[in-house]
């Protein structure tokens, strides 16, 4: 992770090489890690993220023409676009992600033809395609300080949808609400219970620090697919069985539905589907428990939401799954994978002073398995996106 104030004049500095003048805002906005609820967003349910304190950056200034222009420090790429050619079929690649934002904002009905160009800088120590949303991040520092610099006034609930529709509509990537709303909600300390049916969020204290315990990511460093891959794929899942139960979506179904479920469905999708139904209920469970007993009572809960995912969901892959029974192993009080699946990382929650312990277990582990040596560190939940002073 790179000091915040670093990336903050990296951005800056990106903006002024690359365009020769510069940039009259900066924002920033983190990506996230989903303590409990996968899949479930887009089933109109219940998730709880958090956001985390890696960050992407954006230096943005108008210019007095019509072109948008955006630069990242990821490969020092400029992408450029005209104004009246916004649509999602001539966006592609990374700049979907920042030019998607601007098209977005157009359809929900911002006059961007009025505001002239953009020129825009992003950078980001948010790890890509790690299950943490970088691509959220990306959108929700873009959204702020587009926000900011023609002072729209956008709530945040508005920006998360604007975000989202552009992940949707311009990337092309079929996911749901949570990753925007950690990323603008998200406060230091707290994580984000977030109701995907009516976008109804509750801040809700994680203690984490106070009761000794670190959230340990392991990034496996195997890359998902989620354009193409598997999700879209568990997505038409989970609508299908939907469908079949005659209801709008599978939020509608309790733990009491399954026998029905499983007399009605093949017995792939009643496995998509009691994913969705029990993971609904653990995610409730877990802001239950996280109240009433604290942070260290809900590893159980975490350790049956990655069994569902492994077993009924079929999204995990062999690294995850070694990665959370090696934390088990090593005194985890619970551990999952996290962010969509077919690799990405898992979270675990782990004593402080075990962390070192449990690193150095995994690293054995995963060298002993022949995996890829993993990404290991820690996350620490962290306030959402923000206008960041220049
Ligand atoms: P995740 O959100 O889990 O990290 P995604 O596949 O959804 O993975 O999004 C990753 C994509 O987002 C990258 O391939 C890239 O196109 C884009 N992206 C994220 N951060 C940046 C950045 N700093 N600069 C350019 N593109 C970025
Ligand atoms: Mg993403």
């Amino acid at each position: 992770m790179t000091a915040p104030e670093a990336l903050g004049a990296a951005a800056s500095h990106a903006f002024a090489a690359t365009f020769g003048h510069s940039p009259a805002v900066l924002a920033s906005a983190p990506g996230r890690v989903n303590l409990i609820g996968e899949h479930t967003d887009y089933n109109d349910g219940f998730v709880l993220p958090f956001a985390i304190e890696r960050r992407a950056w954006c230096a943005l200034a108008s210019r007095g023409n019509s072109i948008l222009r955006a630069t990242t420090t990821l490969d020092d790429a400029v992408a450029e676009i005209g104004v009246d050619d916004l649509d999602p079929a001539n966006l592609a690649g990374w700049s979907a992600y920042v030019f998607g934002v601007v098209w977005a904002l157009r359809e929900h009905g911002v006059d961007v033809a009025s505001r002239g160009g953009l020129d825009i800088a992003v950078t980001s120590d948010v790890p890509l395609g790690a299950g943490l949303s970088s691509s959220a991040a990306l959108e929700c520092a873009v959204a702020v300080a587009i926000d900011e610099a023609w002072d729209l006034g956008l709530g945040r609930d508005v920006l998360a949808r604007v975000c989202q529709r552009a992940e949707n509509g311009a990337v092309g990537a079929p996911t749901g609400i949570m990753d925007q709303t950690a990323s603008l909600l998200g406060q230091a300390g707290h994580g984000v219970l977030l109701d995907c049916r009516d976008n109804h969020s509750e801040i809700v204290p994680l203690r984490f620090a106070e009761n000794g315990l670190d959230v340990m990511v392991i990034d496996t460093r195997v890359t998902h697919e989620h354009v193409t891959g598997g999700y879209a794929e568990r997505r038409a899942s989970c609508d299908r069985g939907a469908a079949a139960l005659g209801v709008s979506s599978l939020r509608d179904l309790g733990v009491a539905d399954l026998r029905r479920a499983q007399a009605a469905l093949d017995d792939e999708t009643f496995r998509r589907v009691r994913h969705v139904v029990t993971e609904n209920e653990r995610v409730l469970a877990a802001a239950r428990t996280l109240a009433s007993d604290g942070p260290r009572a809900i590893g159980p809960l975490l350790l049956a939401s990655h069994a569902s995912m492994r077993d009924d969901f079929e999204i995990s892959v062999p690294e995850l799954d070694r990665a959370v029974e090696v934390a088990v192993e090593c005194g985890a009080l619970g551990a999952r994978m996290t962010g969509g699946g077919f690799g990405g990382s898992a979270i675990a929650l782990v004593p402080t002073e075990r962390f070192d312990l449990v690193e150095a277990a995994m690293l054995s582990a995963f060298d002993a398995s022949g995996f890829r040596a993993p990404h290991i560190f820690s996350v620490v939940p962290s306030d959402g996106a923000r206008r960041e002073t220049l």
